[in-house]
């Protein structure tokens, strides 16, 4: 499928939508950066939830600047096929869902780098439809689902960009989940309407849980 920027061109069945952030939900990111910066003789410690000042030269303990990290950042995307993995469980949870949900992925890397991505996704049998885009969340998952009638749920891993949705979607369902393990106790705690998945299985019965209890409210209110 494809790398979109406008959710319009983006076509939904008549069954729920799951929107899903790529890095950190469907790709492991901070496990594979840290392998790649210890490959340039850098480290990435979980000592907050960020990455700048907690990347440390291995040689002399100094921390990586600003400027360094982009650069970085920006190779570790152009090679991420030879990095990046898909998160544990989410490649048959996802085919699981796509049984009666469409899923779309969301992902705000840089946009030079979508193709890539789009390659990295496809040989994973990932091949849902991908917007990319640097602009807030909430408004493109506004636009996707288009104030349907149908049931919608939202995963990420950063609260910005779950808030964002909440806002422009307030009946969203929110996931918050992170594959990194060592990182995760940093993580702010989600505030209230967030639901913190452990892992795919968990947010895959979330959902599951969702979509069944907003079907049986419509079939009531049809009654
Ligand atoms: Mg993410």
């Amino acid at each position: 499928m494809s790398v979109v920027t406008d959710p319009g061109q983006v076509r939904l069945g008549e069954r729920p939508l799951i929107v899903c952030d790529i890095d950190e939900v469907v790709l492991e990111f901070l496990s594979p950066l840290t392998h790649f910066l210890r490959s340039h003789n850098y480290d990435l410690l979980p000592r907050s939830f960020r990455l700048h000042g907690n990347i440390v030269s291995l040689l002399d303990g100094s921390e990586m600047s600003h400027e360094q990290f982009d650069a970085f950042e920006d190779m570790f995307f152009e090679r991420q096929d030879l990095w990046q993995r898909p998160a544990e469980r989410a490649v048959e949870t996802l085919h699981a869902l796509s049984a009666e949900a469409d899923i779309v992925f969301l992902t705000a890397m840089p946009p030079r780098h979508h193709g890539i991505r789009r390659k990295l996704l496809d040989r994973f049998d990932l091949s849902f439809d991908m917007i990319a885009s640097e602009q807030p969340k909430g408004p493109i998952v506004a636009a996707l689902h288009d104030r349907r009638h149908l049931p919608v749920a939202f995963i990420d891993d950063i609260q910005r960009n779950l808030l964002s949705v909440a806002d422009h979607v307030p009946e969203c369902l929110l996931i918050t989940m992170m594959a990194n393990a060592d990182f995760k106790p940093f993580a702010p705690a989600p505030v209230s309407g967030i639901l913190a998945a452990s892992d795919w299985s968990h947010a895959g019965d979330l959902m599951r849980g969702h979509f069944s209890a907003m079907a049986s409210k419509t079939a009531t209110s049809l009654a």
